[in-house]
């Protein structure tokens, strides 16, 4: 489903320590790919990237949260507003509401009936009266019987007729006469989308004059359930979407595309068989649900561990081949820097925070660092030993400092050096060691 995949993504996430234009690039594209295979279809999987991209980049990370758990509570906002925003209610604008029911063959219809009907009787206290209007498959008007019957909720059914407009009229005479609220006509799908069923249906909506139509959707189905809706909703403007299937395993790809691709709110999602199995959806909690919250928080941290310690090894070669150079270390000084303030990071380390107390961390101590390596050449970064003293001399006016601080950061810079290729090298290593008493 669609969390593995986003975990999936989160795993090969290139990211760094924090949020910057690089990382979010490349998470987006492991995101935007793992959207794809969930079935979100291109166009709604680039434009929710895009914006969480745009979101993501150039916000303060702070040391209360990580990076990924901000990366998380964008993409949450971001999936929420994608399936809709707010929670879209039904309307009852006339007594009997008309809510017609429509889709393909054994997407759910029948069963969203009856459980529609269930929860508009006990939960929003009408009077629901159901119509049998697949007039193709007799055992469907058994069905929707049997299912009233266990709900207690009457149906309406005309074994007679073939003429599925007729029967949803003579229906919501019914209704009046007998003082049901809610109409809710159920009709008859076909396999896959055709011409005849799509000019019944749009006969059934002109007679009827629905105030509702439900297009019902096995989430199952994935990309073919967003061309389906699209079809459908070209040709009967309807007013919301049920997808159903939704239990356990979730995709939530159709969810995702769905809202976006025909813009009409999902109000309702079926999870199981039984009747009560239907929930109002609730596109903050479908959202969370998709994410797996806590599950994608933690991947992204131990995807950044990952990437520190690719980073590290790295670092690691260019020692041994003693390349470390200023580039590298101005890097270093980035990252020590990034992680915030460096008392309330250290303060935050059990046992550590009284004993920091009393000490001054200055985080501008990197400041005329970094002036020094600023007024260096590009060549000068990458050649170290080739800074001699008239360049020296240059590097002191153009940053602001003197001779005798761009002599010291130098001495620091080589000395660095020194000891990191000895430790990169395991002889020397060994060596050290074996010369230790
Ligand atoms: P219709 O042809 O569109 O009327 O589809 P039905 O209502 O007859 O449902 C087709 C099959 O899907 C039946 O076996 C239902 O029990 C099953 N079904 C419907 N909704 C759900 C659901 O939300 N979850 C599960 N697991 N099965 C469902
Ligand atoms: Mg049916």
């Amino acid at each position: 489903n669609l969390s593995d995949k986003l975990d999936r993504a989160f795993k090969v996430l290139k990211g760094q320590g924090t949020i910057t234009e690089i990382n979010v690039a490349e998470t987006m594209k492991e995101i935007r790919k793992a959207l794809l295979d969930a079935d979100v279809n291109y166009k709604t999987a680039k434009a929710f990237t895009d914006d969480v991209r745009q979101k993501a980049i150039g916000q303060n990370v702070l040391t209360t949260i990580s990076p990924g758990q901000l990366l998380t509570k964008i993409m949450n906002d971001e999936l929420t507003e994608l399936m809709g925003g707010a929670t879209a209610e039904l309307s009852f604008p006339a007594t009997p509401t008309i809510i017609l029911i429509a889709g393909l063959n054994g997407a759910g219809k029948t069963t969203f009936t009856g459980k529609l009907a269930n929860f508009l009787k006990t939960q929003k206290g009408k009077k629901p009266l159901l119509v049998a209007g697949d007039v193709y498959r007799p055992a469907a008007i058994e069905q929707l019987k049997v299912l009233g019957e266990q709900i207690g909720v009457p149906v309406y059914a005309n074994m007679e007729s073939k003429d599925p407009i007729s029967i949803a009229r003579e229906g919501v005479a019914l209704a009046k006469q007998n003082g049901n609220n809610v109409v809710i006509v159920d009709t008859a799908g076909r396999l896959s989308i055709d011409e005849a069923m799509m000019v019944e249906i749009e006969q059934v909506k002109a007679a009827l004059n629905p105030h509702e139509i439900l297009f019902v959707v096995d989430s199952m189905t994935g990309q073919d359930a967003v061309n389906t809706a699209k079809v459908f909703n070209d040709r009967l403007d309807f007013t919301g979407v049920v997808l159903t299937k939704l239990d356990g395993d979730t995709r939530g790809g159709a969810a995702l595309s769905i809202k976006s691709v025909v813009n009409k709110p999902i109000k309702f999602i079926g999870t199981g068989e039984k009747m009560d199995a239907l929930d109002v959806f609730h596109p903050d909690r479908m959202a969370s649900r998709i994410l797996g919250m806590g599950d994608v928080i933690s991947l992204v941290e131990r995807a950044q561990q990952q990437f520190d310690e690719k980073q590290a090894a790295e670092l690691q070669k260019k020692i041994r081949k003693n390349k470390f150079d200023f580039n590298d270390f101005y890097g270093q000084i980035q990252q020590i820097k990034k992680m915030g303030n460096m008392k309330d990071l250290m303060g935050m380390i059990p046992g550590v925070g009284k004993a920091m107390k009393d000490i001054e961390v200055d985080d501008n101590a990197f400041k005329s660092i970094e002036a020094i390596i600023s007024s260096m050449t590009p060549f000068e970064k990458e050649n170290p030993d080739s800074i001699n003293q008239s360049r020296r001399n240059r590097i002191a006016k153009g940053s602001g400092t003197d001779l005798a601080e761009v002599n010291r950061l130098i001495k620091q810079f080589d000395d660095m050096r020194k000891v990191m290729k000895q430790m990169s090298n395991p002889a020397a290593m060994a060596n050290m060691m074996k010369r230790m008493p």
